[in-house]
């Protein structure tokens, strides 16, 4: 709740005179008929009742000694002309402590859900991975556990609104008087105030932490995706609950491997004696080693298929394949003996001249096209 002295915009020590003053100067700046603004209404409520606190002396004593005294008295208004009536109509409804407005709000609310991301190679995606991921959150205050007040202390009915969080206002229309209900903004609306907040937290129940979170991050995520993990968000207002935290993916590309649904794809360059006459090599996989035959006769475009070794599904076990597509590379300086060599061959085999045939869209098209045929 507002101090009473905040309010009014005076020191702890001010004079009976400097009080009135202040008092004055803000009611004539917020008073209804001149500022017709609901945050005005607002703060000419607070104004008021911080004065009628501190015109009295026994109030403003207990005040001061931390008691807030309840409504009732009255007498501070007294004296002021024009004033003591406006009173009436703010505060005049709300004398039975009713809430028409509804119950008062928790203090006590879930905490936000909060997103981090998170950068992913593609061997994490294939075989998952741990992540110890530092999060800037809200944590319970430990020293009030939630209470949000001092040791010993706890939240007082609101002497404003009396507990129901609702201020009822009259407003005089052409229809006749009509009530209205709004949420007090002594207490915000909670139906009590906290005279003693916990020093640590502020009286918010939670403090401003860094945490770390684990997570297993499964295998087969792709970027975009977004894990839930449950109650790892923020600690809510009050010792509320906690809300998710989400982990947003994002995979770094491969230089070699490119991902297919649960296949990885890759090309292998094949220099043109290997393709004709044939070659075993082996080429480094995600999982390791695997050794690979190359037919005698292999041809580019051709798509050697390394079974189980692409990725897990998220929602599976049965591991993809990593399909291999031929490249032949066709030698471009040749020396006059390979020249020779090579025409001989050629000589010999008597090869058709170029000559049309169906259309290829690039390798990795053919490689798709005889994935999707079986
Ligand atoms: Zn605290
Ligand atoms: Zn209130």
């Amino acid at each position: 709740m507002a101090d009473h002295y905040e309010v009014l915009g005076v020191p702890r020590d001010a004079t009976p005179d400097q009080i009135k003053k202040a008092y004055r100067r803000l009611a004539r700046e917020l008073h209804p008929d001149v500022n017709p603004g609901a945050d005005a209404s607002e703060r000419f409520k607070l104004v008021t009742h911080a004065y009628d606190v501190l015109s009295d002396t026994e109030q403003r004593q207990r005040y001061d000694m931390g008691g807030d005294s309840p409504f009732g008295g009255g007498g501070g208004a007294g004296g002021f002309g024009g004033f003591g009536d406006i009173f009436e109509t703010f505060f005049g409804a709300a004398g039975g402590g009713g809430g028409r407005g509804g119950r008062p709000r928790s203090r006590r609310e879930r905490g936000q859900d909060a997103l981090v991301r998170v950068t992913l190679d593609l061997g994490d995606v294939v075989f998952g991975a741990h992540r110890d991921i530092d999060v800037d959150t809200a944590v319970l205050c430990e020293t009030c556990q939630g209470s949000c007040c001092q040791q010993g202390t706890a939240p007082v009915t609101c002497d404003i609104c009396h507990g129901s969080g609702h201020i009822q206002r009259t407003v005089r229309s052409l229809l006749g008087n009509v009530v209205t209900s709004q949420p007090c903004g002594s207490c915000q609306g909670y139906g009590t105030t906290i005279p003693y907040p916990c020093a640590t937290c502020q009286g918010q129940g939670r403090v401003r932490a860094r945490r770390t979170v684990s997570v297993d991050i499964p295998a087969g995520v792709e970027t975009g995706l977004r894990l839930q993990l449950p109650g790892s968000g923020e600690v809510g207002p009050a010792g509320g609950p906690n809300g998710d935290l989400y982990m947003e993916v994002t995979v770094t590309p491969h230089e070699v491997f490119s991902r297919d649904g649960d296949d990885l794809l890759a090309t292998l360059e094949v220099s043109m004696p290997d393709a004709i006459l044939g070659a075993t090599t082996t080429i480094e996989s995600l999982d390791g080693p695997v050794e690979l035959e190359l037919r005698s006769g292999v041809q580019g475009g051709d798509v050697l298929t390394i079974k189980g070794r692409g990725i897990t599904p998220l929602r599976g076990t049965q591991r993809g394949d990593l399909r291999v597509g031929v490249h032949v590379v066709t030698p471009t300086r040749l020396d006059a003996k390979e020249r020779a060599l090579i025409e001989e061959f050629a000589a010999k085999t008597k090869a058709p001249a170029p000559h049309l045939s169906e259309f290829h869209q690039g390798l990795f098209a053919k490689l798709r096209d005889r994935f999707r045929n079986g």
